[in-house]
């Protein structure tokens, strides 16, 4: 019986809670498609060797994933996730912040604000329908 085997270790938490996050912002712009999961799953992967080889990069995991997911879309569905807080101009990005760093958020570059932790898009977004 030892009882830590059935304890995920700190770096399986890690990657959890950065799936969990990204997929969160992405059902908040309804895109949690099932190839869109699997661009998260993909991205974790490589995360997952990146901070094998990296332990002190734990903290940046969830921040890279989000970089990774919205890259991978970009490729193949355009922008995302738009930004909610500049209601004219042309449709643009949020960006991770910061890249590579503990405490990940989206910004909007042109109107110079914070949007959201990632993993709360959705409260940002107060669930008002897009219109
Ligand atoms: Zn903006």
């Amino acid at each position: 019986m030892d009882p830590s085997a059935d304890l995920p270790s700190p770096l399986e938490r890690t990657l959890h809670a950065a799936r969990a996050l990204v997929l969160a912002d992405l059902a908040a712009h309804q895109v949690a498609a099932p190839d869109v999961v699997s661009m998260v799953e993909d991205s974790v992967v490589q995360r997952r060797w990146w901070v094998e080889q990296w332990p002190d990069g734990m903290p940046y995991v969830a921040g890279l994933v989000a970089q990774d997911v919205q890259d991978a879309l970009l490729e193949r569905y355009g922008r995302w996730p738009l930004c909610p807080v500049c209601g004219s101009g042309d449709p643009h990005a949020l960006d991770v912040e910061p890249e590579l760093g503990p405490d990940p958020h989206w910004v909007c570059h042109q109107a110079g604000v914070k949007v959201a932790a990632v993993g709360a898009l959705g409260a940002a977004l107060g669930g008002s329908s897009p219109s």
